[in-house]
């Protein structure tokens, strides 16, 4: 089994609604439940040993417009929000991070140290991220105090417009460059992560914005969640020349298992092959090279390929790439050591 450090999960998302029906979130993911894809044990069924997960502002009644006669479709952006609701349900999903640290569910790393002992402990190494940063305000204040309560990796922007910059519509066919770039505070926001060592992740940001990043940051450029547009066309996934860039500094990008994002017609469609998943990971793996993809899973935040499931299906994905002639050593690159090797030089560890 190939301990996987993943790139991206929205169980806080599953964690927090089920806490507002009633339901206990050390409780949930220490014992496990059926719904939803990861919690302790599926996780340690699977070699799902840590990963990013997301700090999640929803927006009311988003639904996948249904594709037309051509099999195209549009999903109308969200609205954007207002700061201090949603920094009311920010820091609800970071009590949940922190009351699962505290009851030892899972251990909230803020290292690449912490990440390899709790790994070596054989419990679930969670690494605070924000997805979207409505709930910082223009002064970035709020910066400063998640990061103290452990927020290391954060998007600035989701699928939806804020004060940072503008996001990508769920569409298909679609390109990237779907609107404006960073706004001088969105600037300013990669600036403050660079000095508090916060790792910035461009998926979801619309072509100009990730040309942004570019110019400005001092990091590898990451895409946590997200694939190849030359092999699924829909907005969130990264064109030829993106790769290019990533790949130029060394950044990484990480397998998204969401269907939609994974097969040639966009759909959402829970009966799609491994295949498509081992194809673009071929590709990534041609375009960038073996140190700069990962995976990306978006466990609990998307509709994935049965033939994985949940959490406790991961190692599905790693025999397939195993049968299509992934090595031993580039697979340990794939779980695990490309993601930890850019989390520590954008958390300005010494190399
Ligand atoms: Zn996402």
């Amino acid at each position: 089994m190939h301990a996987v450090f993943d790139g991206h999960n929205d169980v806080l998302l599953r964690l927090w609604a089920n806490a507002a029906k009633g339901a206990d979130p050390v409780e949930e993911f220490a014992r496990g439940i059926e719904s939803g894809h990861i919690d302790g044990p599926r996780a340690k069924k699977g070699g799902l040993a840590g990963g990013l997960c997301a700090i999640y502002i929803p927006s009311d009644g988003l639904v996948l417009k249904t594709p037309d006669a051509n099999g195209h479709y549009v999903t109308p952006m969200s609205e954007p929000l207002d700061r201090l609701p949603s920094l009311d349900i920010a820091l609800e999903f970071a009590a949940i991070a922190l009351q699962l640290d505290r009851a030892g569910a899972w251990r909230l790393c803020r290292s690449t140290a912490d990440i390899r002992k709790a790994m070596e402990d054989d419990i679930f190494a969670a690494v605070m991220h924000m997805e979207g940063c409505e709930a910082i305000g223009a002064d970035l204040a709020a910066l400063e105090v998640f990061h103290a309560a452990g927020l290391r990796s954060l998007g600035p922007v989701w699928s939806r417009h804020n004060i940072f910059g503008h996001g990508v519509p769920f569409a298909y066919p679609m390109d990237p460059d779907t609107g404006p770039g960073l706004t001088d505070t969105g600037f300013a926001l990669v600036k403050e992560c660079n000095r508090l060592g916060i790792l910035i992740d461009l998926a979801h940001i619309t072509e100009k914005g990730f040309w942004d990043v570019a110019k400005t940051s001092d990091q590898p450029l990451i895409a946590s969640h997200s694939n190849a547009h030359a092999l699924t066309p829909v907005a969130r996934n990264l064109t030829d020349k993106q790769l290019d860039a990533i790949k130029e500094g060394k950044g990484l990008v990480g397998l998204n298992y969401a269907t939609t994002m994974l097969r040639p017609d966009g759909q959402e469609n829970a009966k799609t092959p491994l295949s498509d998943m081992v194809r673009h990971v071929d590709y990534l793996i041609d375009r960038m090279g073996i140190d700069c993809v990962a995976l990306g899973s978006d466990f609990d935040g998307a509709t994935i390929p049965e033939d994985i499931g949940d959490a406790a299906g991961n190692q599905n994905l790693i025999a397939a790439l195993s049968a299509a002639g992934y090595g031993e050593a580039e697979l340990v690159k794939i779980c695990r050591e490309n993601w930890l090797r850019v989390l520590g030089q954008a958390w300005h560890e010494a190399a």
